[in-house]
């Protein structure tokens, strides 16, 4: 496999060539399932903590290979759940403690990056949600209710249809929610670059080594290709993949998201634009699209569409479902008529690892010996910060109030068995494609529908 083909990011990432596999069976005191952002994270806290731990990181590609090389780059403070869903699952004061500890997250990504000399063009631009439409309106209000309820209405501003076109024109703006909680990065730069920095801080990185299985215990075993690793704990950051493990199968949804990028653009066609604060924008739409400028000058788009596969199959053809790379190109002009005729470079995709309630863990327990955090629900970029540092503070018993998050030790219900897992997902979104096609041609406000309520997160 050509790992530059993989996306723009590890294309325009450096050296990827694998790193040695691992050579025969060892002993670490924490080993890592995957080189993702969660498993950095994990491995670049753990030895800030304890610098003398043995930390072998076992990817069975190359680091940034997964969600965390192919993402659409926003460093947001949304989690997966919204902020009223934690709010009705927790109480206010512990989702706020949630949000507030997104909100230093973003920042922590950035002050990494910085401290460790990793060029991941790191911009705290903003975050823009857009009503598209009169349709949307209702939906943005109601999520700006939410931060306004739990008390953050000072980092939450409303802003009507003239001050949204000051900042960014986009046809149709009829308001917009922004906030400066978010930041904009090159996803693969930032992976590789974490990937360097906790080998120099002492941890192992082995690469084209996929783990195979394990044996929880006082003395976890884990069964690689290349050799068994015995180990203290064992931390399973694999994201979506997870979902491909014996024992795991029901725990994640595998959904594809979908990206395409633009040229570079002209100077005159970003005057046309306008978005010169570089914030990262999505609509209220409920399949999920979202922009962002990159670095170079460059429009990225973002969407899903790709259908879920029965038995949670993942496969790269997935990752270029062509319906929904033309959906995604389409949009452009539709968001921006001023950008008709600007050529696309680039289209990958990836898998976003779902929980049955939307809610990610954070879990560690000590009897079993296995660690782990997933289901971000394609929030991943600082809740993996986040969550790699409250996992070394659970594996090395020094707590902080991270180790009180709601997040911490909460399991989510399995997904269904199939045939009914399909029928259900495929039910919900063909579903919510509907609900946005006939949004996007009404005038009227939305009312809430049954498909929303069903999926609501
Ligand atoms: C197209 C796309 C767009 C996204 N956009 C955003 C965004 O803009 N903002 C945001 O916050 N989040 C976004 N996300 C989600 C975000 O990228 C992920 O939540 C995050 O990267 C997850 O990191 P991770 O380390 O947990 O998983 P991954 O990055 O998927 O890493 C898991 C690693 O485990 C390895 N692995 C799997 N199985 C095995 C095995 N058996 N043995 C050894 N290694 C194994 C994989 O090769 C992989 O490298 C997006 C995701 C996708 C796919």
């Amino acid at each position: 496999m050509r790992y530059a083909d993989v996306s723009y990011w590890l294309e325009t990432a450096g050296d990827l060539t694998p790193r040695p596999p691992l050579d025969g069976s060892i002993e670490a005191d924490v080993a890592i399932l995957g080189a993702g952002y969660t498993g950095l994270w994990t491995a670049y806290a753990l030895l800030e903590a304890e610098p003398s731990l043995r930390v072998l990181v076992i990817e069975r590609d190359i680091a940034g290979y997964g969600a965390s090389g192919r993402n659409g780059g926003w460093c947001s403070s949304d989690a997966g759940a919204s902020l009223g869903l934690l709010m009705r699952r927790f109480g206010r004061e512990r989702a706020r403690a949630a949000q507030l500890a997104l909100y230093a997250a973003v920042d922590d990504v950035g002050r990494v990056a910085d401290v460790e000399g990793i060029d991941a063009q790191f911009r705290k631009g903003g975050q823009l949600h857009v009503a598209r439409g009169e349709a949307q309106v209702p939906v943005l209000r109601a999520a700006h209710d939410e931060f306004v309820r739990a008390g953050f209405e000072d980092r939450y501003a409303l802003l009507d249809r003239a001050a949204l076109a000051e900042r960014i024109k986009i046809r149709d703006g009829a308001a917009a929610m922004y906030t400066p909680e978010c930041a904009v990065l090159q996803p693969g730069t930032l992976a590789r670059g974490l990937a360097l920095a906790v080998e120099r801080r002492g941890a192992r990185v082995v690469e084209q080594t996929e783990v195979t299985g394990w044996e929880a215990g006082a003395e976890p075993v884990v069964r690689t290709t290349r050799g068994d690793v015995r180990c203290d704990t064992l931390v399973l950051a694999g994201e979506a993949y997870l979902s491909q493990l014996p024992g795991m199968r029901r725990a994640l949804l595998p959904v594809y998201s979908l990206i395409v990028l633009t040229e570079p653009i002209s100077d005159e066609q970003w005057r046309a634009v306008g978005w010169e604060q570089h914030e990262c924008v999505a609509s209220m739409r409920l399949t999920v699209d979202y922009l962002s400028r990159t670095a170079d000058g460059r429009i990225l788009v973002g969407g899903r569409g790709a259908p879920y596969a029965f038995a949670s199959r993942m496969t790269e053809k997935l990752s270029h479902h062509a319906p929904t790379h033309a959906m995604l190109r389409a949009m452009l002009s539709e968001w921006f008529p001023a950008l008709r005729g600007v050529r696309f470079t680039h289209a990958w995709g990836g898998a976003v690892g779902i929980p049955r309630d939307f809610i990610p863990s954070i879990h560690f327990d000590r009897r079993t010996g296995i660690a782990g955090a997933h289901g971000y629900t394609g929030h991943g970029v600082a809740f993996a910060n986040l969550a790699g540092r409250a996992l070394a503070g659970l594996i090395t018993g020094r707590h902080t109030e991270l180790s009180a998050l709601p997040f911490v030790g909460h399991r989510s219900r399995k997904w269904e068995v199939e045939p009914l897992r399909w029928i259900g997902v495929r039910g919900v979104q063909v579903g919510l494609a509907r609900v946005d096609a006939h949004r996007a041609h009404s005038r009227r406000p939305a009312r809430r529908t049954l498909v929303e309520r069903v999926a609501q997160h």
